[in-house]
């Protein structure tokens, strides 16, 4: 008799083992049609398994997030026996499942993706076939020898142990394969094969080059279609490629993973930090600006030369060793550390946009989303105990009002201590409970990772979320209880002891290069009138006009907005469309009789048209926009 424990404590008992779809059946036929693997006891296996033993089991339906990946490695099998029906000279190597789909790394002639059609259409024929796909357990001496010259399977078959070998059938085609899989091929229904790329045999460039083809699978058409849509919208809205199209940035040989800005990107890039000046002056906040390079000692005083060293660019000059920083926090405590301090001076929030440089290997460069050379809108906040939980809670709301004005929603994450870490309970137990209560006083959902925390402080994450519904993480609120040490910091308290300031550095935009990159694929380059790169554009309808039309932008350039004038002899509507891709949020037309009236014609990027709009009025209105940095483009409603 075995007994079956099922999740909602419900208790099944067969005569003889059941398998996973007995289990199911005994439930309801709908159920086992649906079901796609199983959990007994805490191992995940394949569905048609008996079970036994006495066991705790938990069906595993189309709606599990593992049934995705176990099918994704089954349409990885199906991919394989498509293939090998069209190249039958084709040797198979491994094919895992990845974060957005499965690949298989094969030893066949070069494809392109040009082969895809064929090789789906194949597939979709096994599919159809709902072949169903059964398990063997294999010795290792059968393994080698079902394998004869099948180098790389004999070669992952040397490595494993004997016992512990399992193949996988389905048709003619058998895998070497831990599994699990689906009970049949029908389960792979909605498929795509994605890419091919070259890939070494074991990653080893000395080895036999292989095809990696890519593919991805869902439950249904329908998810398929929304992930490919998703992908296509992410490939629109690129940052680079918005970056080339509407002039923005660029990057060069000569300093790779370094970007080079233009006019226009720097247009934009000003504006962002004005804004975010705005936002920290009102904010109790300081400026500071410390070197770019600085001195061996400082950075062994720091930790960063015996822990960082390999990511820092250094140089030799005059006998001595230099660092170009990493990052802004030792100039920062340089600077905290130059005078003293009395308790009636704190807190201090003293911020710092500084050019930092790292060391990235080059395979991981991403536009600029990761860079060699970037900005951190750091800031450094000195404290004493007793206000940690107020100046968290301060920058969090300063957080929010900064997302807020982009549109972006984000959540939080608690980071507590690590199993390794510097300071006392009683350290830990202050800062943590600090920040714990100044997210509680905020009031906003958070998650904790417990154990996730630098082995210096705890921490709050900060993922924003943006138009397409990805999470980036941008802010971080990092409270630091070593480099105080590490610098000596101190100041006076009530009691005229010396004590130990706490100090939280604390970034918003995080790498404001990223971040750029970050909102021209939120906005999909089409940015809000107060961050556009050009707010206005005016477009003489003739040569005549010309003068008319720059004595316009020369006025509102003096109200300090950003015009250009399009001096083209082109048609108007080429120079519509022109400006319309050039994501410019105001379109204005200046034919004769605007000139006498004194008015403009104005055309907004969403497609909406105001004519006789009286200059004055019209600059007051744009103004007012810019000013209030509102979203969406409703300046005449
Ligand atoms: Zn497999
Ligand atoms: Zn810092």
């Amino acid at each position: 008799m075995i007994t079956i424990t099922l999740p909602d404590g419900s208790i099944k008992q067969f005569d003889q083992s059941p398998t996973g779809m007995d289990v199911a059946m005994g439930i309801s036929e709908g159920l086992a049609r649906n079901c796609v693997a199983m959990m007994v006891d805490d191992l995940l296996v394949d569905l048609n398994r008996p079970i036994e033993k006495n066991a705790s089991v938990r069906l595993m339906t189309t709606k599990d997030p593992e049934s995705l990946e176990i099918m994704r490695h089954s349409a990885a099998h199906v991919m394989a026996q498509a293939i090998l029906r069209l190249y039958p000279k084709a040797k198979l190597t491994i094919g895992p499942v990845v974060e957005e789909g499965f690949y298989y790394d094969i030893d066949m002639e070069p494809i392109s993706e040009e082969a895809f059609g064929q090789i789906e259409a194949e597939m979709q024929k096994i599919v159809k076939a709902k072949l169903p796909i059964v398990r063997k357990e294999v010795s290792k001496a059968e393994a080698l020898e079902f394998y004869g010259n099948e180098e790389y399977k004999l070669e992952m078959i040397r490595d494993l142990q004997d016992g512990t070998i399992s193949f996988y059938q389905q048709g003619e085609f058998t895998d070497l394969c831990r599994g699990p899989h689906v009970p049949h091929t029908g389960f792979v229904k909605a498929f795509k094969l994605m890419k091919v790329s070259g890939a070494y045999w074991r990653a080893d460039q000395t080895k036999a080059q292989l095809q990696r083809i890519y593919g991805t699978a869902y439950f249904d058409n329908k998810e398929l279609k929304q992930y490919l849509n998703f992908l296509e919208e992410a490939r629109k809205r690129n940052h680079r490629r918005i970056g080339t199209a509407l002039d923005l940035f660029s990057f060069h040989d000569e300093a790779p993973g370094m970007p080079f800005f233009h006019p226009k990107g720097m247009a934009m890039w000003n504006t962002l930090l004005d804004y975010w000046r705005y936002e920290h002056r009102a904010a109790g906040y300081v400026e500071t600006k410390t070197p770019i390079m600085m001195q061996r000692f400082l950075w062994e005083r720091s930790g960063h030369w015996e822990n960082y060293r390999e990511n820092m660019y250094t140089s030799r000059i005059d006998d001595a060793d230099y660092a170009i920083k990493p990052m802004n926090c030792p100039g920062g405590m340089l600077l905290f550390g130059r005078k003293h301090h009395s308790y009636r001076d704190l807190p201090i929030r003293a911020a710092e946009i500084g050019l930092v440089h790292r060391h990235e290997l080059s395979g991981v460069l991403n536009g600029l989303f990761r860079v060699r050379a970037f900005h951190q809108d750091d800031a450094h906040i000195f404290m004493t105990p007793e206000q940690i939980q107020g100046e968290i809670l301060g920058v969090l709301q300063l957080v929010d009002r900064i997302y807020s004005t982009f549109g972006l929603g984000f959540h939080l994450e608690l980071s507590t201590r690590p199993e390794k870490s510097i300071g006392t309970d009683t350290q830990w137990e202050t800062a943590t409970n600090g920040l714990a209560a100044a997210l509680k006083a905020y009031g906003r959902q958070y998650q904790v990772n417990e154990g996730d925390g630098a082995f210096y402080g705890p921490k709050i994450d900060v993922h924003i979320k943006d138009a397409l519904g990805r999470t980036w993480q941008c802010g971080t609120v990092q409270l630091d209880m070593s480099l105080p040490e590490r610098f000596d910091l101190s100041y006076v308290g009530q009691d005229n002891e010396r004590h130990r300031p706490i100090m939280i550095h604390r970034v918003i935009y995080g790498s404001i290069e990223r971040f750029f990159g970050i909102l021209v694929e939120h906005f999909a380059g089409k940015f809000p009138l107060w961050l556009a790169p050009v707010q206005v554009i005016l477009l003489p309808i003739n040569d005549d006009l010309i003068p008319f039309a720059r004595a316009q932008a020369a006025e509102l350039e003096k109200a300090g907005l950003r015009t250009e004038v399009d001096l083209r002899s082109e048609s108007l509507k080429k120079k519509v469309r022109d400006a319309q891709l050039q994501q410019i949020p105001l379109i204005l037309t200046c034919g004769a009789k605007e000139k006498d009236e004194g008015t403009v014609s104005v055309r907004t990027l969403d497609g909406k048209v105001r004519q006789g709009v009286a200059l004055d009025a019209f600059r007051v209105q744009v103004l007012e926009h810019v000013a209030a940095r509102r979203l969406a483009l409703d300046l005449f409603t």
